[in-house]
């Protein structure tokens, strides 16, 4: 009896920690090998985002950005901006999301900037940045998920640049640029919950 609960004991466990380390995986097919991610690589590698024709991401390693992650990650944004805004809108932006390049670290990084309400703030520490109207950089965390990074809030500039041709509305709700407003916010609230719910 003693040796049966044991074995009980052990499989519950056993049965406990695979559930708590349960990772979300892709299991891709029909993919060429030089465009998957190489575990064996001891430096950053440059991926193609599927389904996204130009579109690249710069990992450290293959398990914090899976590209796979991060295409899902760019089609649920564009549905939610498509929900919020003309057909104009979301075809420009679709074709600035089709030539994108997202580099995920997590570095540590700080410029001079603006915070969500505008105000210009020294030595910021980021989370995220917006570089050129295609380039943007990501931290990611060992075990955070792209709905609790910066991922969408940077998408948002990659959009608002797309519509405006001149800038990404940098200082956010602030009222120095324009183009971030409460329709911004509630697609990166949508994008993000959305993504929590899937695990991404
Ligand atoms: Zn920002």
């Amino acid at each position: 009896m003693g040796n049966l609960l044991t074995i009980s004991f052990s499989l519950f466990c056993l049965l406990g920690i695979t559930t708590c380390t349960h990772r979300w995986v892709a299991h891709p097919q029909g993919v060429p090998g030089y465009e998957k991610c190489n575990v064996w690589q001891d430096d950053i590698q440059m991926l193609k985002i599927p389904g996204f024709e130009l579109s690249y991401i710069v990992v450290q390693d293959c398990f914090s950005a899976p590209r796979e992650k991060v295409s899902i990650a760019m089609m649920v944004f564009l549905d939610v901006w498509k929900k919020h805004h003309s057909q104009f809108s979301f075809e420009e932006v679709e074709d600035q999301l089709n030539e994108t390049l997202i580099e995920f670290s997590d570095q540590t990084k700080r410029i001079n900037g603006y915070d969500r309400d505008g105000n210009y703030i020294q030595n910021a520490k980021i989370s995220g940045l917006t570089i050129t109207k295609g380039m943007v950089w990501v931290r990611l965390r060992p075990g955070e998920l792209l709905c609790e990074s910066s991922l969408a809030h940077e998408l948002i500039h990659v959009a608002i640049w797309a519509n405006k041709k001149t800038d990404a509305d940098p200082d956010h709700l602030g009222t120095k640029y324009d183009g971030w407003d409460q329709t911004k916010e509630l697609v990166l609230q949508e994008t993000n919950k959305r993504l929590c719910e899937l695990g991404i």
